[in-house]
């Protein structure tokens, strides 16, 4: 059976296990409305753990129990990735790890790149995953996987996301999610589709 959240017996902070400032904004505004303080691993000092695991889900586990075990509070971990069609599903888990120094041009000038190679620059499907891990300290975890499917464009457009977001434009949109409102890429993305799901399952 699914363990929920409750504010009277697991306290009213949620540590959210992630140094990525853009990861942190949107699942601040995910969690706003159920009413727990969030903070940040990088806000209480916490190192990043090794992410060694060969899943989505394998990994915001390891995140979610390293914070709540070093924290002794309940904490919310994402970890996501983009996978593209034309290149098997790469990058995948391995999303982060394409932009070398951290610099995400970089990666979606690979991306480009390896289209061209492949000659699949026609309209190229994409998808982002995001998989959302609650870990209690006692080592209890929840898990939840969320998707949004869309088509990759170039060059990048928009600098209001992070990451992938200046190339993806989602199904029936025409904006990329670089350029679209926050509060609308928070309402139909990979993050949303997991913390929905978490929501209705943990929360409240
Ligand atoms: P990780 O979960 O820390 O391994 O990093 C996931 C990587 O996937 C991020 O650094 C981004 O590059 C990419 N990514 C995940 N979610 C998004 C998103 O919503 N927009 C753009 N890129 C994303």
């Amino acid at each position: 059976m699914r363990r929920r959240l409750n504010k009277a017996r697991d306290g009213e902070t949620l540590v959210i296990a992630t140094h990525n400032k853009g990861k942190l904004r949107e699942i601040n505004e995910l969690i706003a409305p159920y009413g727990f303080a969030a903070i940040s691993v990088g806000e209480l000092g916490l190192p990043e753990p090794v992410e060694d695991g060969t899943t989505y889900i394998e990994n915001a586990r390891i995140k979610a129990l390293a914070a709540a075990t070093a924290s002794g509070k309940p904490a919310l971990a994402d970890d996501s990735g983009i996978s593209i069609d034309a290149l098997h599903g790469a990058p995948g888990i391995f999303s982060a790890r394409w932009a070398l120094d951290k610099d995400f041009s970089k990666a979606m000038e690979r991306v480009q790149q390896e289209l061209v190679w492949r000659g699949a620059m026609q309209t190229p499907k994409a998808h982002f995953v995001s998989a959302l891990t609650i870990a209690w300290p006692d080592g209890h975890m929840e898990d939840f996987e969320g998707t949004v499917h869309g088509t990759l464009t170039f060059p990048a457009r928009g600098d209001r996301g992070f990451g992938y977001d200046p190339i993806f434009v989602a199904e029936g949109q025409s904006q990329t999610f670089g350029e679209i409102d926050p509060t609308e890429k928070n309402a139909m993305s990979h993050r949303a589709d997991a913390f929905k799901q978490l929501a209705a399952a943990c929360l409240g």
